[in-house]
């Protein structure tokens, strides 16, 4: 595979809660507190966690719709963090997301077409007639037809509503994608619709994604690679054949574990979790998921573990491999 397209570095979002009779900052929410990770042209990297693990703000991060607190993002050899708003702006071309949730997505006050022609309005690309076109050319694209372009998102099904987030963030041929959740609100029968169309289009415009999701079952069929996270930080990250089959992590074993297996011959040791995921606020010292960790030791509670790459490449957040 090729080198990385899109590197993340060290990336942090501090949120200072105040309170007090002063306004002072009170606490400090660590929404995403240190994740590093790079992207390959081509490839698709999953990002897994249970909600508030801090997935989304990543990918918010990456887009800088959320600005970061710390951190490098490397875009095609550029620090999009040093951009000014102007230059952000140009970049976001290159960079564009598609939501959970279609239908809050989407202006229910404009047409389809209005909605898929407004990106490269914005960007100044073509003409009126030719941006027309491109509206036809792109609902084909994404398994609707050029007549949908009159009509308006309420005229149309979750999963039909999905693929006019897709049109639209294609629209200004993007490098990346990021995808937030983009199959959750959708029934499952929809789902691996929406998931095949995502595959073929990638194939077709050798798109990288990202793509974000609370589901391990959901990213193990899009995603070369996959991380997992957990209170803000990466706990695992590795080709997802290996993450899959031989999960290291107590977290992705945990995680993995409570995913349904289609052939009731086959039994699984599922692993609850005792407890709830920490206030961001007050994560736990040393490893942050050692209150939880059904393998925990003394030393986990009092030192953080380092992200380390094991001989199968997989890089690691635990003290049981070091
Ligand atoms: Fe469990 Fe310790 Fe590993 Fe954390 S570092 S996951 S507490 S074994």
């Amino acid at each position: 595979m090729s080198e990385a397209l899109l590197q993340v570095e060290n990336l942090k979002k501090y949120y200072p809660i105040k309170g007090g009779k002063f306004g002072k900052v009170s606490e400090i929410v660590r929404a995403v507190d240190g994740v590093s990770f790079s992207v390959r042209e081509g490839e698709t990297l999953g990002i897994v966690g249970e909600s508030g693990c801090g997935k989304s703000t990543t990918g918010r991060m990456i887009m800088r719709l959320i600005e970061p607190t710390e951190g490098k993002i490397i875009f095609q050899n550029r620090n999009i963090m040093e951009l000014s708003k102007h230059d952000m702006r140009k970049a976001r071309k290159d960079i564009q997301m598609i939501f959970q949730d279609p239908f809050a997505s989407l202006n229910p006050r404009h047409t389809v077409g209005h909605i898929i022609e407004e990106p490269m309005i914005v960007h100044k690309m073509g003409n009126r007639k030719q941006r027309e076109a491109r509206v036809e050319e792109l609902l084909e694209l994404v398994g609707l037809s050029a007549y949908h372009a009159k009509r308006y998102p309420h005229q149309f099904s979750g999963g039909q509503r999905q693929r006019i987030g897709i049109a639209r963030a294609l629209a200004v041929q993007p490098k990346v994608i990021i995808a937030d959740e983009p199959v959750s609100a959708l029934d499952v029968s929809v789902q691996s619709q929406v998931l095949n169309l995502l595959k073929d289009l990638q194939k077709k415009f050798n798109l990288t994604y990202i793509f974000i999701a609370h589901d391990l079952s959901v990213v193990r069929h899009i995603s070369d690679r996959v991380g997992v996270m957990y209170l803000g930080k990466l706990v695992e990250l590795s080709e997802s054949e290996i993450l899959y089959t031989d999960p290291k992590h107590p977290y992705t074993k945990a995680l993995l574990s409570a995913v349904p297996v289609p052939d009731p011959d086959i039994k699984t040791n599922r692993i609850i979790l005792e407890g709830d995921v920490p206030s961001p606020a007050h994560p736990p010292a040393g490893c942050t998921f050692h209150d939880r960790c059904p393998v925990a030791m003394d030393i986990c509670s009092k030192e953080r573990p380092n992200f380390k790459v094991l001989d199968d490449g997989r890089m690691i957040s635990c003290h049981l491999y070091d």
